[in-house]
């Protein structure tokens, strides 16, 4: 094989998988490559705080109804919009991908699900994950039978207005586009209008070939946007709703990381689940313990004491402070030993 450069290589090992293989194809496999080597979106997508205290709070203590149904909105909300995110990521045509940007206009902040940056417009995406069935009628939304919702088309006018704003302040002179867009392919509206920037779950596969297929050549002027954009992105939304919690009323343990139960034992170096058989790395898990109690506390001090009470199954100081050791740094003398 040493002959081979990699990328005969490459080939020759793809034809012997078609050979043993009849699907993915070879022509299957040579896109899935070029997808994966597609940039990152300019501005990833991150999970925000909310949404992970909420996601830890849910499992380690009762949350009240109200709190349960922002959670689970929220939750299905970054759900539609990562499903968005993974159609974005294999657009091939010259482009830059935005995703979540909070900003501010004459004091008044508004947020963007995706921006997308081609040479000749800013396409603005609202991303709605809805399920079931709607109507639409008198500019209004209604779940039926009855159940009216926030129009999303008076948010996409009012994200629209402010960000043409802010264009105008900052100089740019970017046509904007607007669409929202429903990504949950259980949508379905009745009596959907026309004239209204809309897309359907039908629709989204024809829409994005047409962007892809649309010529764009970007310059230095829409990178020099796109880090505009990014440098006005405001980090900690003002939002945050969340139910007021204490350290002694939460639930302490390990959260098994693929299904969140707390039914997790430590063999040798790994913790088990027992509920799903899941096997972790015991140092990484409990690291993952230990950013899930500073994102909940983040005025509390990482403590050997504390972390162990936290993660309640690891009954050795030293093999906490061992963990503590080797991916925080160590501060205070040796009686106030706590770390960041
Ligand atoms: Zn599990």
């Amino acid at each position: 094989m040493t002959f081979l450069t990699d990328s005969t290589f490459v080939l020759h090992f793809l034809f012997f998988i078609e050979k043993i293989e009849p699907f993915p194809t070879f022509i299957g496999i040579i896109e899935l490559i070029n997808e994966r080597m597609w940039d990152m979106p300019y501005k990833p997508r991150t999970k925000h705080a909310e949404l992970q205290i909420l996601d830890s709070l849910n499992i380690r203590m009762t949350l009240s109804s109200k709190d349960r149904q922002h959670f689970f909105n929220l939750k299905r909300g970054y759900e539609g919009e990562v499903k968005f995110d993974a159609l974005t990521e294999k657009l091939q045509c010259d482009c830059l991908v935005l995703n979540d940007l909070l900003l501010q206009t004459n004091n008044t902040l508004f947020q963007i699900d995706s921006l997308l940056i081609t040479s000749k417009k800013a396409h603005m995406f609202e991303v709605k994950n809805h399920a079931g069935d709607y109507y639409y009628e008198a500019d209004k939304f209604f779940k039926l039978p009855q159940y009216e919702i926030l129009n999303p088309l008076h948010q996409l006018g009012r994200s629209e207005s402010l960000l043409r704003q802010l264009f105008l302040k900052h100089r740019i002179n970017l046509p904007i586009e607007t669409s929202v867009i429903f990504i949950n392919p259980e949508f379905t509206l009745y009596q959907a209008p026309l004239d209204k920037p809309i897309i359907l779950p039908t629709q989204i596969k024809n829409y994005f070939s047409q962007l892809n297929s649309t010529p764009s050549k970007l310059d230095e002027k829409h990178k020099q946007l796109a880090d505009k954009l990014c440098s006005l992105h405001i980090e900690e939304s003002p939002y945050q709703q969340l139910p007021s919690y204490t350290y002694e009323n939460l639930r302490k343990g390990m959260i098994c990381a693929a299904c969140d139960s707390f039914s997790t034992r430590i063999e040798g170096r790994k913790i088990i689940c027992v509920d799903c058989g899941q096997k972790e790395n015991l140092a990484a898990a409990v690291v993952r313990s230990v950013e899930e109690f500073k994102l909940l506390f983040p005025e509390k001090r990482i403590t050997t004491t504390v972390i162990r009470e936290w993660c309640s199954i690891v009954d050795s100081d030293k093999r906490i402070r061992k963990i503590l050791d080797d991916n925080y740094t160590r501060k205070g003398d040796n009686r106030w030993t706590y770390f960041e």
